[in-house]
């Protein structure tokens, strides 16, 4: 049975006091199980509360993700932050490809291989993003966008490897705006990027493999998203950062 997961991505928001006590509040809903059996939760936060956070969570089923990482492991790179440091804090998981590093600091495909390559080195789960831009689904192109995006960032790993990798759609246009994807077309691309790994890998590794929706995901759609049998699980950014709203979503997909 593939893993139900509902994914939080801060991005560039909450101070250290803030997070720290942000997560506080998502491991006790954890804890006390007031509705999310059954989901692995993770928190995808900025990298200055990741070994707190890490050190707090006293729940299995809770786990902390950077939202980035370095293409080198170590050495003269100002301003990085490499994967073996990343797992040090005792951080288990990576979000690699959001749209956000792919358009505004310019991460191509083969530097999100080597990123890939870092984050499997130092045993670290990976959430890796896809998704097309507007224009990209007016053109219906989207279907061809998102396996190049597969095929070019994940399509050389071998099947071990490549099971420590969950997969998120993100249609670049529902991110931030408001505007989510109809739990329709959620459906039919999740449908075909399992097909798309099931070609490369095989329907068993398919079935196994988690495919998250991220974007523009609230406690208002959440439900009708999630009802769907290719949908697994969420990413989601502005509704992570207020507890009662994660708290509804992480519920919706229990
Ligand atoms: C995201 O950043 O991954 C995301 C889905 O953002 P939002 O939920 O705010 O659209």
């Amino acid at each position: 049975m593939r893993k139900k997961i509902v994914a939080g991505n801060w991005k560039m928001n909450k101070t250290f006091a803030e997070g720290v006590e942000l997560a506080r509040e998502v491991n006790d809903y954890v804890r006390y199980k007031e509705g999310g059996e059954g989901v692995l939760v993770v928190l995808g936060t900025p990298f200055i509360h990741l070994a707190k956070v890490a050190h707090n969570i006293t729940e299995t089923s809770l786990m902390v993700a950077a939202q980035n990482c370095a293409t080198e492991k170590a050495g003269a790179y100002t301003g990085e932050v490499s994967a073996d440091m990343i797992a040090s804090t005792g951080a288990k998981c990576v979000i690699l490809g959001h749209s956000e590093r792919r358009s505004y600091y310019g991460e191509t495909s083969p530097i999100l291989v080597k990123k890939v390559a870092q984050a499997l080195d130092s045993k670290l789960e990976i959430i890796f993003c896809v998704g097309e831009v507007l224009e990209e689904r007016e053109a219906e192109k989207h279907f061809e966008v998102v396996k190049q995006q597969l095929t070019d960032g994940l399509f050389n790993l071998t099947p071990e490897q490549f099971a420590h990798v969950v997969i998120a759609y993100e249609p670049v246009w529902a991110i931030g705006t408001g505007k989510t994807a109809t739990p329709a077309q959620a459906q039919e691309m999740h449908a075909f990027i399992r097909s798309v790994v099931a070609e490369k890998y095989g329907q068993t590794v398919a079935n196994e493999t988690s495919i998250l929706y991220g974007g523009s995901c609230n406690p208002g759609n959440a439900d009708a998203i999630f009802s769907n049998p290719d949908v697994d699980g969420g990413l989601i950014g502005g509704a992570s950062l207020k507890a009662a709203d994660f708290f509804e979503i992480i519920k919706a997909r229990a």
